[in-house]
């Protein structure tokens, strides 16, 4: 089978000193993979560089066969690449559905946004709110909600647990194993909540200093108590 993400000895900065050394990793269709690792340890960066907005960099990436190094943003989310970034990016002067139409603006018909509602019925009730009267879980939703309004086949999810309760934590991640479950979704979660992150993953990639440290089931991984005292903080 052939990966729907596949990046190849990737190698990237903000400058001329890489942040990420020679990184590879795969994610198959409907796959969840967990990106784990330290404060700094490049994962921010890594989904920064696959959703385009890092300039180009040595290696390969290839989606759904096809060469996106390179590839503005715009193109990206009509290839089915959506990135939720750190801190959400949820524009707080709008509306919950004037978010959720932003995510939808690169795709051509505007995709509805009734199936991002039954998603998430907290949303739709709040609707008319502005971004900056909801809460930290809701804008967490409305963030995920509006990358999927752009209909994506892969997610980039940067942190979605930080700042929020437990149980709003869990409620994300158990939406995040629904949706891939029902629809094929595949995610690439950066998480620093490892046990959160490991408890819905297939497979967890750990990056230390920029480079892969270990790459495994997530389940061999959180079973493997060296790695997770030397990376993982647990
Ligand atoms: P965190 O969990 O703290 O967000 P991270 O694993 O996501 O950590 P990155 O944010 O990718 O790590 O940062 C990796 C390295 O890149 C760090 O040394 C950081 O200082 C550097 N870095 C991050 N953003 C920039 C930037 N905009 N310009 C220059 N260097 C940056």
């Amino acid at each position: 089978m052939s990966a729907l993400l596949e990046v190849d000895g990737l190698t990237v900065g903000y400058g001329a000193a890489p942040v990420l050394h020679d990184v590879s990793l795969t994610v198959q269709e409907g796959q969840i993979v967990a990106v784990l690792g330290a404060n700094g340890a490049g994962k921010t960066t890594l989904l920064r560089a696959l959703s385009g907005l890092l300039p180009p960099s040595t290696g390969r990436v290839v989606f759904d066969g096809a060469d996106l190094r390179g590839v503005k943003v715009e193109r990206l989310v009509r290839h089915g690449i959506a990135h939720v970034p750190e801190g959400r990016g949820v524009v707080t002067e709008l509306t919950v559905d004037e978010n959720l139409r932003l995510g939808g603006l690169w795709r051509k018909p505007q995709p509805p946004l009734a199936p991002i509602y039954e998603l998430f019925p907290r949303l739709a009730e709040r609707r008319s709110h502005l971004g900056h009267q909801l809460s930290g879980g809701e804008r967490q939703m409305l963030a995920i909600g509006r990358a999927l309004a752009a209909q994506p086949r892969l997610l980039l999810l940067d942190e979605p647990s930080l700042g929020l309760a437990p149980r709003v934590t869990g409620q994300i991640m158990a939406l995040l194993r629904d949706l891939r479950d029902r629809t094929g979704l595949a995610v690439l979660l950066v998480e620093q909540n490892v046990r959160s992150a490991l408890s819905i993953a297939d497979q967890g990639v750990v990056l230390s200093l920029g480079r892969i440290a270990a790459r495994d089931d997530a389940a061999a991984l959180a079973d493997d108590a060296d790695l997770r005292h030397a990376y993982l903080g647990f």
